[in-house]
C-alpha cells in the first residue's frame, strides 16, 4: 500500500502454479496461455477482495465452452479446460468472464462481463473490478509461451483507494502508462511477486503489508471420489461393488484414484451408520 493510502497492489507471479495446471490438463498453445492468465486472474482477485474464500473464474466462449479457473483459500489453484466437453474451448470470438464466490452469508456471487473479440484478460477484469465489486482499478495480467507451456506468467492490481486525491491518481496513471508492458517486467525487473510490486509502485513510498504463498493443487481426496460415486443410482453403484476396482481420475489435477470393491463396500456401510 502507499504510505498516503491512495492505492493498494497486489502483484503475483503465477509461473509455476501455471504450468501444473497445465501439465494436469495437458494443454498449451493458445489455450494454455488463456487458462494461465485466468488463473493468475483468479488469484488477483481473490487477494484483492477476500484472502479467505474461493474464487471460481469461467472463461466461456459463445457456445458454452469455458475454461475454469479455482484459487482456493490456502493458496491452491488449479484449472479445468472444458470441463464435460469434448471440443475445445474457442480462442477467438466474443467470451464472457465469469467470476464466482461464495459470501460469508452463505450465498453465492456471480459476476459476469462480455469480453469483446480482441479484448485480453486485464480489460475484462479491470470491467469486472469496477461493474461487480466497484473497484477502480489499473490491471496487467499475462502468459508467455514457452517450456511446460508458459515461460513466465503473472501479473498485478493497482487498487485506487478513497484516500486518493485528482493529483495522485494522474501521478499514478502516468507513471503506469510509461511502465514496460507486464511482459518485460516479468522477464526483466518483476521476476517475482515482491519484485514486480517494488517496481511498479517504485515512485511511490510504500509498504509491503502480507504476502501468501501460492502453489498448484486441488482439493480431491479419495472421501471425494467415494462420495460422489455414492451419488449414483444404487444399482449401478451395486454393479461397482461386484466388479473391479475402479480407476478414477480427477479431472482438475490429474491425480489417480483405484477404487477397490471393499473400500467403496466399507465407506457406504460408514456413511449409512453416521446417517
Ligand atoms: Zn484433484
Amino acid at each position: 500500500m502507499t504510505m498516503d493510502g491512495a492505492f493498494r497492489l497486489i502483484a503475483a507471479v503465477t509461473t509455476d502454479t501455471a504450468r501444473g495446471a497445465l501439465a494436469a490438463q495437458a494443454t498449451g498453445d493458445d489455450l494454455g496461455l488463456r487458462l494461465a492468465e485466468l488463473l493468475t486472474a483468479a488469484v488477483l482477485v481473490r487477494e484483492t477482495t477476500q484472502p479467505t474464500r474461493r474464487v471460481q473464474m469461467v472463461w466461456r466462449d459463445r457456445r458454452g465452452r469455458s475454461l475454469v479457473a479455482d484459487a482456493l483459500p490456502d493458496g491452491l489453484n488449479r484449472g479445468l479446460v472444458n470441463p464435460g466437453e469434448d471440443a475445445p474451448v474457442a480462442t477467438d470470438g466474443a467470451h464472457l468472464l465469469q467470476v464466482n464466490y461464495t459470501l460469508l452469508n452463505g450465498s453465492l456471487h456471480q459476476g459476469v462481463v462480455a469480453v469483446a473479440d480482441g479484448d485480453d484478460i486485464s480489460t475484462a477484469l479491470m470491467q469486472y473490478m469496477k461493474q461487480s465489486e466497484q473497484i477502480v482499478s489499473m490491471i496487467a495480467v499475462t502468459a508467455l509461451p514457452g517450456p511446460g507451456g508458459v515461460r513466465a506468467v503473472g501479473g498485478y492490481v493497482v487498487q485506487l483507494l478513497p484516500e486518493a486525491t485528482k493529483e495522485v491518481i494522474a501521478a499514478m496513471t502516468d507513471h503506469l502508462g510509461n511502465l514496460e508492458p507486464i511482459a518485460n517486467l516479468l522477464e526483466g525487473r518483476g521476476r517475482t511477486a515482491a519484485e514486480l510490486a517494488r517496481v511498479v509502485f517504485e515512485p511511490f513510498e510504500h509498504a509491503e503489508l502480507a504476502t501468501s504463498p501460492l502453489r498448484f493443487g486441488c482439493t480431491c481426496s479419495e472421501v471425494r471420489v467415494m462420495t460422489s460415486i455414492l451419488t449414483l443410482p444404487s444399482e449401478e453403484v451395486d454393479k461397482m461393488l461386484g466388479g473391479d476396482p475402479l480407476e478414477v481420475r480427477c479431472d482438475a489435477c490429474g491425480q489417480m484414484y483405484s477404487i477397490t470393491p471393499d473400500m467403496l463396500r466399507s465407506f457406504r456401510a460408514a456413511r449409512t451408520r453416521s446417517s
